[in-house]
């Protein structure tokens, strides 16, 4: 039986990815979706209609608080409440500090931090008023360890993960519970520009620049899949999982066990 029936859930960044994969994960227990995010959109909604559940999309750019707020507000129009918010839109940028430009930098920021604050505020009184709810922000293992030349990124995720304790202590005692997911390295298309650009700049192969990548950071050597961390949220949503609050679950083949 599908645990989830009649719950709706926003997934931001969900047209790619990690959200995709949460997307169908939910939808395959039943609840209804909200799907966002930019680029080609089409095969992403239709996949997660195969699951024969109710789906919407919403264009929302996830660094402008005003289409956050029209997003939220288009969903409780459409299925009546948000009751899980997953929290994935992301992007990424690699630069020393000081060549860092403020434009990524602020951009980093919004879509990866701020736009998590936005839903939360806007989400929280409807979960708080039918005393259930489930977040879950899609940190990183740089939400808890850093690497070189990712400022940006990594002070947004260990924003997040700030953000989720706060929110989990503030409804510590309601059904609505709030966490972290940690990933390490997941071979999306965020990561992939990652992997040409090494194989680039290091004359290898791509799945040279791959392993490489993975290898470094990585001891198992594999890369973390989406639909594994999608199972994780899964069994966030569950009842099972209604007293784990504020915990910053790391996915991440032993990197931050090092
Ligand atoms: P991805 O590039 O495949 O997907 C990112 C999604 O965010 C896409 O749907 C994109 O359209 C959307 N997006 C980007 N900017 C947006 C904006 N302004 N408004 C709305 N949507 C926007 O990346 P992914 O690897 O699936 O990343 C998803 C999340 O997982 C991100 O928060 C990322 O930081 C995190 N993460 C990824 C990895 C990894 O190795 N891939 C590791 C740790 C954490």
């Amino acid at each position: 039986m599908p645990t989830l029936r009649g719950k709706t859930a926003l997934v931001t960044g969900s047209t790619s990815g990690i959200g995709l994969a949460m997307a169908v994960a939910l939808a395959k227990q039943g609840a209804n979706i909200m799907m966002n995010g930019f680029g080609e959109k089409d095969a992403a909604i239709a996949s997660v209609k195969a699951r024969g559940v109710e789906v919407d999309y919403h264009g929302a750019d996830m660094s402008k608080p005003a289409e956050i707020e029209a997003m939220i507000a288009a969903i409780e129009k459409r299925f009546g409440a948000i009751d899980i918010l997953v929290n994935n839109a992301g992007i990424q940028h690699v630069a020393n500090v000081e060549d860092f430009p403020e434009e990524r930098w602020d951009a980093v920021i919004a879509i990866n931090l701020s736009s998590a604050f936005h839903t939360t505020r806007f989400a929280l009184p409807g979960m708080k008023q039918r005393n259930w709810g489930r977040i879950i922000n899609i940190a990183s293992v740089h939400g808890l360890v850093a690497s070189m030349q990712k400022a940006a990124y990594v002070a947004a995720k260990h924003g997040i993960i700030g953000l989720t304790k706060v929110v989990a202590l503030e409804t510590a005692r309601t059904g609505v519970t709030c966490n972290a997911i940690c990933p390490g390295w997941v071979l999306t298309p965020l990561v992939q520009k990652q992997v040409d650009a090494r194989a680039e700049r290091e004359g290898i192969s791509n799945d040279a620049a791959k392993l490489a990548l993975v290898s470094e950071k990585q001891p198992s050597g594999e890369f973390v899949s989406p639909e594994q961390l999608a199972a994780l949220a899964v069994f966030l949503c569950g009842d099972a999982a209604s007293e784990v609050r504020g915990a910053a679950w790391n996915m991440d083949g032993g990197w931050t066990a090092q």
